[in-house]
C-alpha cells in the first residue's frame, strides 16, 4: 500500500509539435530519472535511445515502441507512459490510456485545441481519466489566456480551474502567479550563456505591481474574475473528469515545469482499486494482477519475439514469479521481465501498482489480457477504438490463401488491426480498419515475413465509422443516395457503417431517421 501510494502513472496527450518531447525532457531534468525506457522520441540529436524493434522504424526515424520513463520527485515515483503521435499514431496510442491514472493535456498557446488532442481527450473522458492542462509556449506570441479557457470549457465541457496564471501576454511572459499564493509572483529570467533553464525568483505582490504595472493588474483582475465564476481547483470535480487544473509555461525554457511536476504529485491520483469484468473491484493490496495494454512484435526474423507491456494493477510483481493468464487459465513464467525497453534492457526485480513491466517471449499473451497470481480475476476487455483508415487486403499469391487467412486472423486476434467483412465484398476480400495508417505497414511486414503471404492493400475512401444495427447496415448498403458501406467487425460482430466524411453521416441520418448511428469510442 505504501509503495502504491507513492506512484503516479500518467501520460501526456497532445497534438504533434505542441512540445511533448520538450516537456518530457524538462520533467526528467527536474525529477531524477530512475530508468529511461527506450526512446522518448528518436528525433534529431535528442538524447534518448532509438528503439530497435522494427526495421521500418529505423527507416522512418520514428519511435514505435511505447516508452515508459520512471522518475522520482519529492519521494514519489512517477511513471510517464509515452503516447506515440505523428506518423506512429495508432490504436496503441489510445491503449496506453488504459494503463494510466491521469493525463497531462499539453496545448500550444498559439494553436489551442487540436485534432489529436481532441481524439485523445475523448478517450480520457470515456475512461474517466482526470486531466491536468499545461498551456505551453507562453514565451511566444499566442492566444489570450481567457480565450483558451473558454475554448476548453465550450469544446470539452470541462471546467478549467487555473492553478497558475500568466503575468504578461503570450510572447511577453513576465511571470506566473501561483493561485494558491496570490501575494507573490514567480519571475523567470533567462540565464546568460545560453542555458536553457530559466532562473526562478519569488517577487512579493507589491514589488510585482510596481515593476510589472499593467500586466500585473490585468493578471490579478483576470484571476479575480475566474475565482468569482467558480474557476478554482476542485479536487472532487477534477477526479470526476469535470474540471481540469490549468498550468501555464514554456517547456523549452523550463518555465512552469516544476509546478506541473508538483501538480502530478499533489493532484493526480495514486493507483486505486480497479474495476473487474464481473463488476467487482480489485483493491491495490490484493495479490498481483496486471493488465497487458500493448504488445510489441519484434520484426527481426532471427529473433522473433513478442514483448508484452503490463501495467501492475495490484500486489507486488516479482521477476521469476509464475502468473496465470485469465483468458486461458494457463501459466506464464516471468523469468525475463524488463523495466527498460528498446536497446537498453535491464531486468526488473520488483514492481508495484502503477509500474509497467515488459515481459519477453510473450507470444501467448494478447492486448487486454489479465495476468494474476492468487484468486482468479479478470479486467474488462480493452475497448476497440474508432478506425479512420480502411483498406481491402488481398494475397499477392492466390496459392497462399491458407497462410493469408491464418495470418489475417491472427493479426486481428492480436489487435494489430481490426478486420471487417461485408456481404458485398465477400470473405475473400476482408477490409482492414485502423486508427493510424502505420498499422497497415505492420500488417504488410508481418504478413510477408512471418506468414510468408505477401499482401496487396487497396485503400478505401472512407474515414468515419459509426456503429449501427443489422437493419441500419442493410439500409446503408441499399441506399444509392448516401455514399457509404456497412461491414461487420469480425472480432465482436459489431456492424460498422463507413462513410467518406461526416457530411455523409448527416445525410444518412436525414435519410434514415429510424436507423440511428452510434459514435464509437474516440470517434470524432
Ligand atoms: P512534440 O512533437 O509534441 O514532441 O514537440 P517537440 O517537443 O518536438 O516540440 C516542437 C517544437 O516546438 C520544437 O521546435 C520545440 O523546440 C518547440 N517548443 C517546445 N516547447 C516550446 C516552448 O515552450 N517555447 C517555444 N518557443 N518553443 C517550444
Amino acid at each position: 500500500m505504501t509503495e502504491a501510494a507513492r506512484r503516479r502513472t500518467f501520460a501526456v496527450i497532445s497534438h504533434p509539435d505542441a512540445g511533448k518531447s520538450t516537456l518530457t525532457e524538462a520533467l526528467a531534468l527536474h525529477a531524477r530519472a530512475i530508468t529511461s525506457a527506450g526512446a522518448v522520441h528518436g528525433k534529431g540529436d535528442r538524447r534518448g535511445v532509438a528503439s530497435d524493434w522494427m526495421e521500418m522504424e529505423k527507416a522512418r526515424g520514428i519511435s514505435v515502441t511505447s516508452a515508459v520513463l520512471q522518475f522520482s520527485h519529492r519521494d514519489q515515483v512517477l511513471n510517464l507512459l509515452d503516447t506515440p503521435g505523428h506518423a506512429d499514431f495508432s490504436e496503441d496510442t489510445y491503449r496506453v490510456l488504459a494503463a494510466v491514472d491521469c493525463a497531462v493535456m499539453l496545448i500550444d498557446a498559439a494553436k489551442g485545441l487540436e485534432e489529436q488532442t481532441r481524439k485523445l481527450f475523448d478517450v480520457c473522458r470515456h475512461r474517466g481519466i482526470p486531466v491536468i492542462t499545461f498551456v505551453n509556449k507562453w514565451d511566444r506570441p499566442g492566444r489570450e489566456a481567457l480565450e483558451l479557457m473558454d475554448e476548453i470549457e465550450s469544446e470539452f465541457r470541462l471546467r478549467p480551474t487555473p492553478v497558475t496564471w500568466p503575468v504578461g501576454i503570450a510572447g511577453d511572459l513576465r511571470g506566473l502567479i501561483d493561485v494558491r499564493d496570490p501575494e507573490h509572483m514567480l519571475r523567470y529570467t533567462r540565464m546568460p550563456g545560453g542555458s536553457k533553464e530559466a532562473a526562478e525568483e519569488t517577487v512579493p505582490a507589491a514589488r510585482a505591481a510596481a515593476e510589472e504595472g499593467e500586466d500585473w493588474e490585468r493578471a490579478s483582475e483576470e484571476l479575480e474574475l475566474l475565482g468569482e465564476s467558480g474557476g478554482l481547483h476542485d479536487p472532487e470535480a477534477f477526479l470526476a473528469g469535470k474540471s481540469t487544473p490549468v498550468f501555464f509555461g514554456a517547456a523549452l525554457s523550463n518555465i512552469g515545469v516544476r509546478l506541473l511536476l508538483d501538480a502530478v504529485v499533489d493532484l493526480a491520483p495514486a493507483p486505486a482499486a480497479r474495476e473487474l469484468a464481473d463488476g467487482g473491484r480489485q483493491p491495490v493490496d490484493a495479490p498481483f494482477s496486471g493488465l497487458v495494454f500493448k504488445m510489441q512484435a519484434n520484426m527481426d526474423r532471427s529473433h522473433r519475439d513478442r514483448i508484452a507491456f503490463v501495467r501492475v494493477c495490484s500486489g507486488v510483481f516479482e521477476r521469476g514469479m509464475t502468473v496465470t493468464r485469465a483468458a486461458s487459465g494457463r501459466p506464464f513464467a516471468t523469468k525475463y521481465a524488463h523495466s527498460v525497453f528498446g536497446q537498453d534492457r535491464s531486468s526488473v526485480e520488483t514492481a508495484y501498482p502503477g509500474d509497467v513491466v515488459g515481459l519477453v517471449n510473450a507470444a501467448s499473451l494478447r492486448v487486454g489480457d489479465t495476468l494474476y497470481d492468487g484468486p482468479r480475476v479478470e479486467f474488462p476487455p480493452m475497448p476497440t477504438f474508432a478506425p479512420e483508415h480502411f483498406s481491402v487486403v488481398r494475397p499477392v499469391d492466390i496459392g497462399r490463401s491458407k497462410q493469408f487467412r491464418r495470418g489475417i486472423a491472427q493479426l486481428d486476434e492480436e489487435g494489430v488491426v481490426q478486420v471487417l467483412v461485408s456481404d458485398v465484398r465477400g470473405e475473400q476480400a476482408p477490409v482492414l480498419a485502423a486508427v493510424g495508417p502505420m498499422q497497415f505497414d505492420v500488417v504488410q511486414h508481418r504478413m510477408e515475413f512471418e506468414f510468408s503471404a505477401p499482401v496487396k492493400l487497396e485503400p478505401l475512401a472512407y474515414s468515419v465509422a459509426r456503429a449501427t444495427d443489422t437493419a441500419g447496415g442493410e439500409a446503408l448498403n441499399r441506399s444509392r443516395l448516401v455514399h457509404g458501406e456497412a461491414m461487420v467487425r469480425v472480432k465482436d460482430q459489431v456492424v460498422l457503417a463507413l462513410f467518406p466524411s461526416r457530411w455523409h453521416v448527416s445525410s444518412f441520418e436525414r435519410e434514415f431517421p429510424d436507423h440511428p448511428l452510434e459514435p464509437l469510442i474516440a470517434a470524432h
